[in-house]
């Protein structure tokens, strides 16, 4: 690690908890390749804190941080400004100081956009996409889906309001209807995978800790694209599709890249991306 010192910028991750979080490792990774003065560090805030906390960030006058769960949409109000994809997401993943005024990006969508189409080599023009869950990442990946032309889009939710909300809130930027399902109308949601030529998992299913079973194995097919937001190389479903050799990737490249526009935007200098992919490489 660069050595601290007066000069030294701090960046961080706000959320709660923070303790399992991979960002450190591959921000300081980077940092210290290219022995940049700056160091990145977690800060667990608690949702009720998270008014103070931004005040405190403020005044400290940190470069920029990230924002994960469960502050990614509750951010939005105590920032002075939001970037146009952050706008349509409705969810911030990465906040920059710009002269004492906090604005917040979106990098989770374009994170996701890059690693499809450079780690997966696959291109979701015209193709028929099923998202399982509605949170703030699904949020995130809908919109790339959306912005790079998907032809069918079903989001599949345990709450399906909150798929409801997704889809309502797209409406206004889109033309595609989005069809929203309860996660347990396994009838239809088989229907939809079968038709599918990807399968996003947007829930914290598979999650350490996370329990809940996507019940999916019997509706995976040769012809699908199965992507994983979770970090783990062996969620439950990540398995099935190992066992049907089916072509799957789990959530590692979308956090690296997703990094990497981060890096850029606190620094202004491109992310040694291969370093950071490498720092994960023990985990
Ligand atoms: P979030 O906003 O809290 O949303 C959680 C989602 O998971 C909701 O759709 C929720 O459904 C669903 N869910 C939670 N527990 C469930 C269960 N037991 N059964 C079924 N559904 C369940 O979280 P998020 O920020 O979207 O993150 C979701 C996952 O993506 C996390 O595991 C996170 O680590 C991962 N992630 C990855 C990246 C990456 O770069 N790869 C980036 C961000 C997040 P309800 O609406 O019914 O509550």
């Amino acid at each position: 690690m660069t050595e601290i010192n007066g000069k030294t910028k701090i960046v961080g991750i706000i959320g709660h908890p923070v303790t399992h979080t991979l960002s450190p490792a591959i921000q300081n990774a980077a940092f210290s390749f290219l022995k940049l003065n700056y160091v990145y560090v977690p800060f667990d805030i608690k949702p009720e804190k998270l008014k103070d906390a931004i005040f405190s960030l403020k005044t400290l006058n940190i470069v920029g941080f990230n924002v994960t769960i469960p502050h990614k949409e509750d951010i939005i109000p105590f920032l002075d400004e939001l970037d146009e994809t952050a706008t349509k997401i409705g969810a911030v993943n990465t906040v920059i100081n710009k002269n004492g005024k906090f604005t917040g990006y979106n990098t989770d969508c374009e994170g996701f956009t890059e690693t499809l189409q450079k780690d997966a080599n696959f291109n979701v023009e015209n193709k028929n996409a099923v998202v399982i869950g509605a949170g703030g990442v699904a949020r995130a990946i809908v919109y790339a889906l959306l912005k790079n032309k998907i032809k069918k889009l079903t989001i599949a939710n345990r709450t399906l309001e909150n798929a409801r909300k997704i889809a309502d809130n797209f409406k206004k930027y889109f033309n595609i209807g989005i069809e929203i399902l309860p996660l347990d109308d396994l009838s239809k949601l088989s229907i939809e995978i079968r038709n599918a030529d990807i399968v996003i998992n947007a829930t914290a299913v598979g999650m350490e800790g996370v329990n809940g079973l996507l019940t999916l194995e019997n509706f995976l097919h040769e012809d699908l694209f199965v992507f994983d937001a979770i970090y783990s190389k062996s969620t439950p479903l990540l398995t099935a599709t190992k066992i049907k050799k089916i072509p799957s990737m789990n959530g590692l490249g979308m956090l690296v890249r997703q990094g990497a526009k981060a890096f850029k935007l606190w620094t202004g200098i491109d992310a040694p991306i291969d370093i950071m992919f490498k720092s994960l490489e023990n985990i």
